[in-house]
């Protein structure tokens, strides 16, 4: 997915179905992708990982947010079911619009499927009928609707994501979205599962299962990362969900972490430390995420310093400081005052939690535009994933161009975080880290990078066929043997067990992979998945959770290699 079209309706078709490889992919009903949503101007639009739906332009309450937490809501929580087409809501009806576009009608397309040919009979009407129980646009006709038993599997959880989305927008305070500040060095976090993170983290607690699922989807990011990496981490030797191997890895990087056993973990005894470096390969959603959720990351370790690195295509950079400075505000901040608030305060501001519901509101998915033109409503998630909207800059953000001479910024957020971004494919800046990697400090992430999705741009030249993104040279091909060359973990997530099955199936086929890696976390569930549903606009049947599961390997170290003791552990 380090291409510019990384992931695509196929893959979420796919994921539904459970059937591996290409061939259904080019079975795609081509007219649901060719509709007049998708010409040129919509290749670029994923919201499927992507942040909440609506702008703050949107909702009438949202300009006004940080204003006042306590006003009255627009929506009363007993008044969140809309149907698409009645909500008060813009971006929904706009939504409702893009299905109604691009989405088949179930039942028209499975007596159309079941025909002896397809060119006679039944044709596959589009979705007009909104389904009075979920909201959504589902049918074709109240006659289609009713004769779909299949639908009942689908619905109740469509009503739940339809309730979510108005909830979001509601105007209520968002207290799910207000972020404890440092930990309690006495106290230990716990990483069995949400409920337990948040209460040993001291979140306010989640008294609902909507609230869990608003604040699993914005923390998911950065707490996977946080669990994996941390020395209470869930995936352990014990539960086998940890390898010898992978219990080295991390020992390794677990020295700079933390501190030694019976030290305090306090942020002095950072001072002394290498910063981690984290590299999010293939970034998108995650790297438009406000800067003080991924400090959340940091909180779980007091003592170490850490460097974010986005890499990818589609990483959101910040606001071109030329358009900042054309915003009405006084000349002496450039840049939107709620925003450098919570850049400007500590980590432990109290500024710093209130603009987070704000900011997961406003971090919809958009391609960059001329800031003249007219935004749309809504993007449809169907097809070409987008480039997130420009971040915020913040005061210190500087550009990174002359450093890596790619599109990048780097912003020093805390004294405990950096982030760097940059919009270009890994390939084209490895070299500039090559030399640098170092098993102790760094460690990759790539969060549901379509390893075994079919390329959109290459093909095999002897069969025809699409290539796999893990052995395609326009996406992961070059990547994976340079990353596996570090010997540094390399730990991936994916949306359901069927995409997590297929990344590592790919792996067994993929030159200067295969064989060339070593375990370091099984492939399995992941606790801190966002447990909201995320629907596809192509088919709302196709629903899947963001980071469900993770895996890790690492470069295989080679025989001479281990005896001379590579990571110098003795574990
Ligand atoms: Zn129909
Ligand atoms: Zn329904």
């Amino acid at each position: 997915m380090l291409t510019q079209v990384p992931r695509r309706a196929t893959r979420l078709l796919l994921a539904h179905s459970g059937r591996p490889s290409a061939c259904l992919a080019r079975s795609l009903p081509q007219s649901s992708l060719s509709s007049p949503l998708c010409g040129a101007s919509y290749t670029s639009s994923r919201t499927f990982l992507s942040w909440f739906k609506s702008k703050p332009k949107d909702s009438p309450f949202a300009p006004h947010k940080t204003s006042g937490k306590d006003k009255t809501p627009v929506l009363s929580q007993d008044d969140l079911f809309h149907p698409f087409s009645k909500s008060p809501f813009p971006a929904i009806r706009a939504r409702g619009e893009a299905i109604r576009q691009l989405a088949p009608c179930p039942v028209c397309a499975g007596e159309h499927n079941h025909g002896l040919h397809s060119h006679h009979g039944h044709e596959t009407k589009a979705v007009s009928f909104e389904c009075p129980d979920c909201g959504w646009p589902t049918h074709c006709s109240e006659e289609h609707w009713a004769k779909d038993k299949e639908h009942q599997k689908y619905c109740a959880r469509l009503r739940e994501v339809n309730e979510d989305e108005h909830d979001l927008r509601s105007g209520r305070r968002m207290r799910e979205f207000e972020l404890p500040g440092p930990q309690d060095s006495e106290a230990a976090i716990s990483f069995a599962n949400w409920d337990v993170f948040w209460y040993t983290r001291e979140f306010p607690s989640m008294d609902s299962e909507r609230s869990r699922r608003h604040a699993s989807k914005i923390l998911t990011y950065p707490i996977t990362i946080g669990s994996v990496l941390h020395q209470f981490s869930n995936l352990t030797l014990s539960n086998q969900r940890l390898t010898p191997e992978g219990s080295r890895s991390l020992a390794a990087l677990r020295t700079n972490l933390h501190v030694p056993p019976g030290a305090p973990e306090t942020p002095e005894a950072a001072v002394t430390k290498p910063q981690m470096r984290i590299f999010i390969l293939g970034a998108r959603a995650e790297s438009s995420l406000p800067p003080h959720v991924w400090e959340q990351l940091c909180m779980l370790f007091p003592s170490a310093l850490f460097h974010l690195y986005f890499i990818g295509p589609q990483v959101s950079l910040p606001k071109p400081a030329s358009e900042v400075n054309k915003m009405p505000k006084s000349s002496e901040a450039p840049a939107q005052s709620s925003t450098v608030a919570t850049s400007e305060s500590s980590s432990s501001s109290p500024n710093a939690k209130e603009t987070t519901s704000e900011a997961a509101a406003a971090s919809e998915q958009q391609p960059p535009t001329d800031p003249k033109e007219e935004k749309p409503v809504y993007l449809p998630n169907v097809y070409e994933p987008p480039t997130p909207a420009p971040i915020a800059r913040l005061k210190r953000t500087r550009s990174s161009i002359e450093q890596y001479g790619v599109p990048s910024y780097t912003v020093p957020y805390t004294a405990q975080l950096t982030i760097t971004g940059m919009q270009a494919n890994y390939s084209e800046v490895h070299a500039q880290f090559q030399e640098t990697f170092d098993p102790y400090t760094d460690c990759f992430f790539l969060f549901s990078p379509g390893l075994g999705f079919p390329s959109p741009n290459s093909v095999n030249e002897a069969t025809g066929e699409p290539l796999l993104q893990v052995a395609s040279p326009t996406e992961w091909g070059p990547v994976l043997p340079q990353l596996l060359a570090t010997k540094c973990p390399i730990f991936v997530t994916g949306f359901s067990p069927a995409d997590v099955e297929r990344d590592v199936k790919s792996l067994s086929h993929a030159p200067d992979v295969a064989g060339e890696f070593d375990w370091v976390v099984t492939p399995g569930p992941n606790a801190f998945l966002s447990e909201k549903w995320e629907v596809a606009d192509f088919d709302p049947r196709v629903m899947v959770k963001t980071n469900w599961g993770i895996w890790g390997i690492r470069g295989k170290r080679r025989e001479v290699r281990e005896r001379s003791g590579f990571l110098g552990l003795n574990l």
